[in-house]
């Protein structure tokens, strides 16, 4: 048996954001980020729908990008001492995690972080409050996801939480907020809800519901991303909605080793933290080229060549025309083609290779990519997004 499970609103288009001053409720608890949404009049706004709507709200800001494990208690605490009926969520993808994890707590206030960090193993929610996600980039899908990822600084650990408990129970998207990006966000999070549908599509995890959502996701991306990158509203609009369906379908179908290599290799380096986005749009034909020596991973990704138009007589020459495509996206959207251009270290790379690779390995985006792969195999994966070596193994 297997479960499908999203949102059960979702309200988007123009103005989907006054839907607020219709919610049913007594008690608001408003989480966010660093400042933008303020900035952009955002925050003012929510708060008179809210107050339109008889809802008294609290406010939870200042949620760090890689939200930190003390983050969520305190927000829980914050919670707890309100006591919310409506947990509403508004920002990029850290203020939103954030508050699926302080919700937990909020909840269940004996139970402790370690608890939850095994995927699907949450306690049962909505016996104190709902939540109503409102994202203002357009990559994570966390909106409509059932996952969270929060990071305890005193581990140095990043632990992605999985549970459909916490899939939301509304979100709204709205294509004003998306408008405020900078394009270089614009290409790392397009790049990763690009990943997002095409890992979904060739997981093993895929199904027929997720196929058709993470199939629509890729077409849309092909035809929008320039477009928004150059600051294009209508083109801002549909990547928007497509990162949204992107969601949907990797919540349900899960992901692959470009999530595995980019959630390690992230924090990994004392160049700089390599952005989630732009680790996996350097890192995806490569995983691409190696999973398709798997042959019903060659099919499907041939499936996505030829639904961008770009098919060719044989599967092989297909997913060449594929991965090619996916250069040239990077190319146009100021991405590195490899590691070493991105500016990692070489001698500290490799020196970092074999821990790196352990680590991506046992991942849990790991177990549903399409094609098995072991530590020797990550080494050689590694060594190649970060040289542009050819895949031959
Ligand atoms: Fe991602």
């Amino acid at each position: 048996m297997r479960r499908f499970t999203l949102p059960r609103d979702i309200y988007w288009g123009e103005n989907s954001l006054s839907k607020l001053k219709n919610l049913e409720g007594k008690k608001a608890v408003l989480v966010l980020g660093g400042g933008s949404m303020r900035r952009f009049g955002f925050v003012d706004k929510v708060l008179d729908y809210l107050e339109e709507a008889n809802i008294e709200t609290t406010l939870i800001e200042k949620v760090e990008p890689d939200p930190s494990v003390e983050t969520v208690m305190n927000g829980a605490q914050k919670m707890l001492d309100f006591g919310p009926d409506w947990i509403i969520a508004m920002g990029g993808g850290s203020p939103i995690d954030a508050a699926k994890a302080m919700w937990v707590f909020y909840e269940y206030p004996d139970v402790k972080f370690e608890d939850i960090i095994k995927p699907f193993s949450f306690p049962v929610l909505r016996k104190k409050a709902k939540f109503l996600a409102i994202p203002s980039t357009s990559g994570t899908g966390t909106e409509v996801t059932a996952f969270s990822v929060i990071t305890d600084n005193e581990k140095g650990i990043k632990y992605p939480l999985a549970d459909f408990n916490i899939t939301p129970d509304i979100a709204i998207v709205d294509p004003a907020l998306a408008e405020t990006m900078p394009p270089k966000l614009v290409a790392y999070t397009g790049m990763d809800a690009l990943t997002h549908a095409i890992e979904a599509y060739v997981s093993l995890m895929n199904g027929p519901f997720t196929d058709t959502l993470a199939m629509q996701a890729v077409v849309t991306v092909d035809k929008y991303l320039e477009a928004s990158y150059a600051g294009d509203k209508k083109a801002r609009e549909q990547m928007h909605y497509a990162q949204c369906m992107a969601g949907m379908a990797f919540s349900n179908a899960l992901l692959g080793i470009t999530h595995s290599m980019a959630h390690k290799t992230g924090p990994a380096y004392s160049t700089g933290h390599i952005p989630h986005g732009c680790a996996n749009a350097v890192y995806l034909p490569y995983v691409i080229a190696y999973n398709a020596k798997e042959k019903a991973a060659a099919v499907r990704y041939a499936e996505i060549a030829g639904r961008l138009g770009i098919g060719k007589s044989n599967d092989q020459a297909s997913i060449t025309a594929l991965c090619t495509k996916l250069r040239e996206y990077n190319k146009k959207l100021n991405i590195p083609h490899t590691l070493k251009e991105f500016g990692v270290n070489e001698s500290e790379f490799l020196q970092k290779l074999d821990y790196v690779a352990k680590a991506a390995v046992k991942d849990a985006c790991t177990p549903s990519n399409p094609r098995h792969i072991d530590e020797e195999q990550m080494k050689k994966l590694l060594k190649a997004v970060y040289y542009g070596t050819i895949i031959d193994f």
